[in-house]
């Protein structure tokens, strides 16, 4: 059924005579173990021209939207890091989006129907990696209008691991999505990647303070507690850093969604299938599931739900409270 949507361009991306062209700057092929610098740009274009067109395993197709007419097109992820250096190449904007804003437009119809909120901006983060962090994405949400405004997305470089675990570990994970390239391209260590995101942070004069510490009326949203509970402390620990103060609160989305609509989400897939919402991009690439939980969260405030933190920890070496008495465990 879903491949009755493709459209023709999508197909032609697909078959057999184009793969063969791609090929020698396709992802299926193993980085050179010091592929870390920048590829040409015509590698980088088509690092990532398969993924959203191939019906794989752990791929899902966009459904097209009914507002748009413009065919989807996957995400430059050397945009979202800051790293796009194509903008003027018209065959580029072409076949990547440079616009995260497509994905979550804000229900301007419902914005009267949003409840004030204790917070004035969501952070969504959906960390991948189970070994070590892979990619930290964050897309910023308005609270009360529901509208996007700005994200930060890295791809991360363990730090505790040999190249050759690197490379088959990316090729695992990112390989089926044609991204381990722009991955070999972009990834940088997780304690940079901080440094860059409380830049980012302090451009949004989001510190309370100082710089490191609380929030200022923002949260991080996760689905799940794994994210801030477990995977962060983790890493720090990997890294040699002490868990930054404003990874200690979070909104876990999943008991916010338990505690408003009544029923149980064991995931972002589960919330999704239950309020009829199709999948943007990429199930498991990080961004794409950073964007489509900005969408849940959208359409929470949308019904009236209203966001506030579900999960404290008192020191960085500290349990972790949890603030609802229903919650999923
Ligand atoms: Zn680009």
């Amino acid at each position: 059924m879903a491949l009755a949507r493709v459209p023709a361009a999508a197909r032609l991306l697909s078959s057999p005579l184009l793969q063969y062209f791609l090929r020698p700057f396709s992802s299926s092929a193993s980085p050179p173990r010091s592929s870390h610098r920048r590829s040409s740009p015509i590698a980088a274009a088509f690092s990532q021209a398969q993924p959203p067109h191939a019906v794989s395993e752990g791929q899902v197709m966009e459904a097209p939207r009914p507002s748009s007419r413009r065919p989807w097109k996957p995400t430059c992820l050397y945009y979202t890091q800051s790293k796009c250096t194509m903008m003027n190449d018209a065959m580029h904007l072409e076949k990547f989006s440079h616009n995260l804003m497509m994905d979550l437009p804000a229900n301007t119809t419902a914005a009267d129907k949003v409840k004030p909120q204790k917070l004035d901006y969501l952070l969504i983060l959906d960390l991948e990696g189970k070994v070590e962090i892979l990619e930290f994405p964050v897309v910023m949400i308005d609270a009360q209008s529901m509208e996007f405004i700005d994200s930060f997305h890295r791809f991360v470089r363990p730090t505790a691991m040999s190249e050759q675990r690197i490379a088959e570990y990316i090729e695992g994970k990112y390989g089926k999505f044609g991204v381990d390239r722009v991955w070999h391209d972009t990834a940088i260590p997780f304690k940079e990647v901080l440094q860059e995101f409380e830049d980012w942070v302090g451009n949004h004069n989001l510190w309370k303070k100082e710089r490191g510490g609380s929030l200022n009326s923002a949260a991080f949203v996760t689905c799940g507690n794994w994210d801030l509970k477990t995977k962060v402390p983790e890493q720090c620990n990997v890294s040699k850093i002490k868990l930054p103060t404003y990874f200690m609160e979070w909104i876990n989305l999943k008991d916010i969604y338990l505690n408003f609509y009544r029923r149980r989400a064991t995931g972002m897939m589960t919330m999704m299938r239950e309020l009829q919402m199709p999948i943007v991009g990429s199930h498991h690439l990080g961004i794409d599931d950073s964007k489509n939980i900005a969408r849940v969260v959208q359409r929470m405030l949308a019904d009236g739900a209203v966001m506030q933190i579900t999960a404290k920890r008192q020191s960085a070496t500290g349990d972790v409270r949890f603030l609802f008495k229903d919650r999923i465990r």
